[in-house]
């Protein structure tokens, strides 16, 4: 087995983030190398192999580097037998990466396939530039120490293992191994939609970088996340293993504006944590929480398909969301899970800005979790409350729970409310253009729980028909301070994770 021979090679102040870029064409991947470039993206790998003529990626390369002499770039050019595109031999795959390496290329990357075969042209090539040697596993997580034992069979000044993440905790052990190999040159990732945790917090846990993708184009591999956000949003190169970390688990996840918000309130209290997506499916739950208890998870937010689930894993629950019977809010205290529901605060403080909560009567649309939210808080505020939906039975078990009427969406549509809360997903994107409430909505508020798009239709006719309205966003952003508070202890910074949600179109 060999040591890294040649760690200093590598320069110390590599960036923490390489930006892959895979492009059929030269002027493609010219234009995105300069774009990334000039976006602070010093730090680029050329997928010499993703070229219909991968040698004119050499040309692209020289020329870049004359144009921007503190770029750093990697070159790899991957066998179409190993995951690349590479249609030549081994040999010719190995003359091009020298090639590169004369024409600029920082560092040249050859998989562990291609290396295995081709031993005596590994000194060769780190004669010309320092070499990565890399696994990649588009299957699952083996075993991790056998896959490094693997590589270091080959003398390299670098090493990368890529794996793909099937279900949260494959996170975890891909972070423990990065850990407890800091001493290495090593670059561990877990690809996929699930492993997206790894992939910001690989540096943090010892790595010495990790990939993005470019700015509005796919990556070259599953769950790759722009360059732009792993720098701006996620901070990723200022996260120290001391650095905290939160986040929401749904399923799906990727819609979820919560990252947006969250991580620039964490930004603007000076917090040194990260809030991150996880997918984490129905049947995974208990598998997250392994991952939680394994990182500096401090706290997460819940949503669907969890928000009832999660209460069998929490050590503590408060009592009204306990009679809600939905936990939106999971917080760690003293080795401890707890959990809130704060869609409480979520709906009691936009619609009390609006009308006296005491007597006022009120229709909730919908008898999910967020009409349960609902439900309870505004009967504990002495509202008179009305649930309607498509399911009679089901409205009126929700009535029952907390002591309030049921009616038809029929009868709902022919009495005046004060308010008409709406939680359901009619009118959600991308059905956009549903509403629950054909005819005229009987209510002078309408506060509509759903906030993606921000102008639903029912909000349009609600303004048309000269209704004061509520939007979802006031909704989202008032349970999501809620959250920030329990976590840090310290106000939410409102306008900023108002004018977070608004930059986004929300
Ligand atoms: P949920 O637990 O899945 O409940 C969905 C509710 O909508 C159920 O009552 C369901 O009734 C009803 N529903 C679904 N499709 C329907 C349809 N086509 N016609 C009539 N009723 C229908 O979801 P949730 O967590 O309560 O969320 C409900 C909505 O509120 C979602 O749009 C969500 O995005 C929004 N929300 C917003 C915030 C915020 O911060 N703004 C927070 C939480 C939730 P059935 O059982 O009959 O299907």
């Amino acid at each position: 087995m060999h040591s890294p021979a040649r760690m200093a090679s590598l320069p110390e102040s590599l960036p923490r983030i390489c930006v892959a870029l895979g492009f059929q064409t030269p002027e493609q991947l010219c234009a995105a190398a300069e774009r990334e470039f000039k976006d602070g993206s010093k730090f680029l790998e050329f997928r010499l192999d993703y070229l219909t003529d991968p040698a004119s990626g050499i040309e692209v390369m020289r020329s870049f580097r004359r144009n921007y002499p503190d770029s750093f770039i990697l070159a790899t050019c991957r066998h179409k037998q190993n995951t690349g595109y590479f249609k030549g031999s081994i040999d010719e795959q190995i003359k091009i990466l020298e090639g590169a390496a004369r024409n600029g290329a920082a560092a040249l990357d050859l998989e562990i396939e291609s290396a295995e075969k081709a031993k005596a042209a590994i000194r060769g090539m780190r004669d010309a530039a320092p070499l990565l040697v890399s696994y990649h596993n588009f299957q699952g997580t083996p075993a991790l120490d056998p896959v490094l034992r693997r590589l270091r069979r080959i003398p390299a000044d670098a090493y990368k293992v890529a794996i793909t993440a099937c279900k949260p905790s494959h996170n975890l052990r891909l972070l423990q191994f990065a850990r407890e190999h800091r001493e290495l040159p090593l670059v561990a990732l877990a690809m996929s939609e699930m492993g997206v945790a790894s992939r910001v917090l690989a540096p943090s846990a010892g790595c010495l970088y990790t990939y993005a993708a470019p700015d509005g184009q796919e990556g070259t591999a599953p769950g790759q996340i722009p360059a732009r956000v792993m720098r701006n949003l996620y901070r990723c190169e200022k996260l120290t293993k001391r650095s905290q970390v939160y986040g929401v688990i749904a399923d799906p996840v990727g819609h979820s504006k919560s990252p947006l918000i969250h991580n620039r309130a964490l930004q603007a209290r000076r917090i040194d944590a990260v809030y991150l997506p996880f997918l984490v499916p129905g049947t995974q739950l208990r598998d997250w929480m392994e991952l939680a208890a394994g990182l500096p998870v401090m706290g997460f937010s819940v949503t669907i398909p969890h928000k009832q689930k999660i209460m069998r894993y929490l050590d503590t629950i408060d009592p009204l969301a306990k009679r809600i019977g939905a936990v939106n809010t999971v917080w760690r205290k003293a080795g401890k899970w707890r959990g809130t529901n704060t869609d409480v605060r979520g709906v009691v403080e936009p619609l009390s800005r609006n009308l006296r909560l005491a007597h006022a009567r009120i229709l909730i649309a919908g008898y999910g979790g967020a009409a349960r939210a609902a439900a309870f808080a505004l009967s504990d505020a002495g509202a008179n409350v009305t649930i309607t939906g498509r399911d009679p039975r089901k409205a009126q078990a929700l009535a029952k729970a907390v002591r309030a009427a049921a009616v038809s969406l029929r009868e709902a549509a022919a009495q005046p409310y004060a308010a008409l809360v709406h939680a359901t997903p009619i009118g959600m994107f991308p059905k956009t253009e549903e509403c629950l409430f054909r005819d005229c909505i009987p209510a002078g508020t309408v506060f509509d729980m759903v906030y993606n798009p921000h102008e639903t239709l029912l909000i349009r006719r609600a303004k048309e028909q000269g209704c004061s309205v509520i939007y979802g966003s006031e909704m989202f952003i008032e349970q999501a301070a809620a959250q920030f508070e329990i976590w840090t202890g310290e106000a939410a910074p409102v306008a900023v994770m108002r004018s977070a949600l608004e930059q986004h179109g929300g």
